[in-house]
Order: C-alpha cells, then sequence, then structure tokens
C-alpha cells in the first residue's frame, strides 16, 4: 500500500508495521529506504529476502537524535560527536564499535554499526513513532538502481512490503558518506552526500579506505568470518560427531542426539527466514567456544539460502587461503 505525502495517523499505521516486524519503505533525502526493526532479527532477514540478496551486507540503522544512537554503540569518540553534532540530520553515516543490543544480522557480523539520522521528517517521525531504530538498506532489489522515488519502490518491490510512505523525490539523490571512527582515526569507506572538503574543515584529515571493493557492499574483505576453520558438508551424520573438538552448525534439528555445547542449530524446521536471522549469532558462539574445526551444514541454494551459502563459503575460504 503505498501512502501519499503521509499525515501522522498515515505514519503511526506504518509504525505499527515496524513495531509488529514488517517492512517499510520510507523517504529519506539520500534515496528511500526499506526499513524494519533494526533490534528484530526476524524482521532484518527479511529485507535480504525482499531485496533478493544474494550475501549479506551491512545496514545502516536510522535513528531520530544522537542519544539514540548512543545507545547502538560502545563508546561515542569526540570526533564523532562534533561530527554528529553538526551534521545530523544529513548525508553522513558513522561507523562505530556496536554494543551488544545490536543484533548481528544488522552488521553482517561485523564489530561496528552504522548509524546516521536521515534529514526528512516522514523518515524521523517513522523513528519516533517506532520508538525502535530502523535498520534500511536502499529500497531496491540487489543489482537495481536506487530508488529516489515511491514510484521505483511500487514498481520494484511494490507487491512485497507491508506500506510504502510517498514523501516525493529525495532532495540528494544519492547514499551518504560513510565513515568510519575508531578512537582518534578517521576513514572514508564511501564518499556520498555529504562533500569530504566540510568533514575535513571540521575534525582535520581523513583516511581514505574507499578503493573499487568498497562499492560492492558484501565482497569487502572485512566482512565477518570467524577463526575456527568452516568446512561446509552435504549433512552432519551422527558419526561426524565423533570428531574431536567440532563445533557443528546443522541447518534443520537433526534426528539423532548431539552433543548441546558444540552444535548451533539454524532452524529447528528448516525455514531459511529463520536461519538467515540466526547465522551469524551462532557462528559467533561456536567461533568463541574456540573449536578446531566447524562443520556447517549446506542450506538449499534458492531464497536466502542462497546469502547463507555465499557467507558459509567465504569463511571456509578465508581459511584455506591462509594456510595455503
Ligand atoms: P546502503 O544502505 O545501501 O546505502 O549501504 C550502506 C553502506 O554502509 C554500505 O556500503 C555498507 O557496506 C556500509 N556499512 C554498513 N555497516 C557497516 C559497518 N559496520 N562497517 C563498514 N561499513 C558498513
Ligand atoms: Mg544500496
Amino acid at each position: 500500500m503505498i501512502l501519499s505525502q503521509p499525515d501522522e495517523s498515515g505514519i503511526r499505521r506504518a509504525a505499527e508495521f515496524i513495531r509488529s516486524g514488517g517492512l517499510v519503505s520510507f523517504p529519506t533525502e539520500t534515496v528511500y529506504g526499506l526499513g524494519a526493526d533494526s533490534m528484530n532479527p526476524m524482521a532484518v532477514a527479511r529485507i535480504f529476502e525482499v531485496k533478493g540478496r544474494p550475501f549479506f551486507d551491512p545496514l545502516i540503522v536510522h535513528v531520530s537524535n544522537i542519544g539514540m544512537a548512543s545507545g547502538l554503540v560502545d563508546g561515542f569518540p569526540d570526533k564523532a560527536r562534533l561530527l554528529a553534532e553538526r551534521f545530523w540530520p544529513g548525508p553522513l553515516t558513522i561507523v562505530l564499535p556496536k554494543s551488544g543490543i545490536v543484533p548481528d544480522i544488522v552488521t553482517a557480523g561485523l564489530p561496528t554499526v552504522a548509524i546516521r539520522i536521515p534529514d526528512h521528517r516522514v523518515a524521523l517521525d517513522l523513528i519516533d513513532f517506532s520508538g525502535v531504530p530502523i535498520a534500511a538498506p536502499s529500497a531496491n532489489p540487489f543489482g537495481y538502481l536506487s530508488p529516489t522515488k515511491a514510484e521505483h519502490v511500487m514498481v520494484q518491490l511494490g507487491g512485497r512490503i507491508d506500506m510504502i510512505l510517498d514523501g516525493g523525490a529525495c532532495r540528494v539523490g544519492v547514499e551518504s558518506t560513510v565513515l568510519k571512527i575508531q578512537g582518534d582515526s578517521v576513514t572514508l569507506l564511501r564518499p556520498g552526500g555529504l562533500e569530504m572538503e566540510e568533514i575535513m574543515d571540521l575534525i582535520g584529515p581523513v583516511e581514505s579506505g574507499a578503493g573499487p571493493d568498497v562499492e560492492s557492499p558484501g565482497q569487502l574483505p572485512y566482512h565477518y568470518s570467524p577463526d575456527s576453520p568452516v568446512r561446509i558438508v552435504e549433512a552432519i551424520d551422527e558419526e561426524d560427531l565423533e570428531i574431536k573438538n567440532a563445533g557443528f552448525l546443522f541447518f534443520k534439528k537433526p534426528c539423532f542426539p548431539y552433543p548441546p555445547e558444540s552444535a548451533e542449530i539454524l532452524s529447528d524446521d528448516g525455514d531459511l527466514l529463520v536461519a538467515a536471522s540466526r547465522l551469524f549469532s551462532c557462528l559467533h558462539r561456536l567461533d568463541k567456544s574456540g573449536k578446531k574445526i566447524i562443520l556447517a551444514e549446506a542450506v538449499p541454494e534458492k531464497g536466502l539460502g542462497l546469502a547463507i551459502m555465499d557467507r558459509l563459503i567465504k569463511a571456509s575460504k578465508k581459511v584455506r587461503n591462509e594456510t595455503e
């Protein structure tokens, strides 16, 4: 359903969808976002399902004030505060170490979270009425142009999401500038709607982290991979449980007894949406227990299964490259 020039009651209806785990496309000054409750891993998994992404990509979390941003991070360095106070709301995304409340699927397993305050009344009201930070990538199917008008979203994703809030054409029309801040050092991850000159006038030099790779999300070298080697198998059999010091990532609940302390089950009944929403947190838990190897069951390569397999294959390759 598309709502033109939404008034308060319309935005409150959209906020109800967000609160109940639904997806709402909303206007920002950069491009239209495809938003979900960032605190709800299943709702976030649905974003990837609807976008048809073959991989997971860390999402920007949209907040309406600096206090809300502070709750998502583990410390707010001085330079981040200066930038936020000057340029928020605006087309600047700041990547900071995340706090424990941010689900792993939002950050694609990374220890950092990307945050911004969008400069659009409809987006800000939607966040406030929802009462939660909203995770959103651009509201386009994977590989298509980013949408700068509600019609673009309607044509591309119309039947697949709960609501589209039409706030007219996006003023900036390109994505936000993304900066990563670690203590005193600032790195440009993606050039965007806020000019670098303005940023450097305020905080001094910025390192350039932007290369061709940074433009292709999901292919980035900084994506999370576990320390323990991962081996993908068609199915984990009962005999595999004998392997010493191994962790087991089951796709579905096995029909034989298994050691719960060294196993994680992505989804009891093999639901890909549930599996996607749990993938990174299950990998984190297995990795933390310091296993020599993680056996991961292959999942069906359809829908979100493609993204899950992409991540598992990357994790398994990372280790092979290092030991070659
Ligand atoms: P989009 O939402 O499509 O505008 O893309 C968000 C951009 O922010 C992508 O380039 C992501 O790779 C980047 N991004 C989001 N979260 C992080 C993070 N935790 N660390 C580094 N980059 C991030
Ligand atoms: Mg995008």
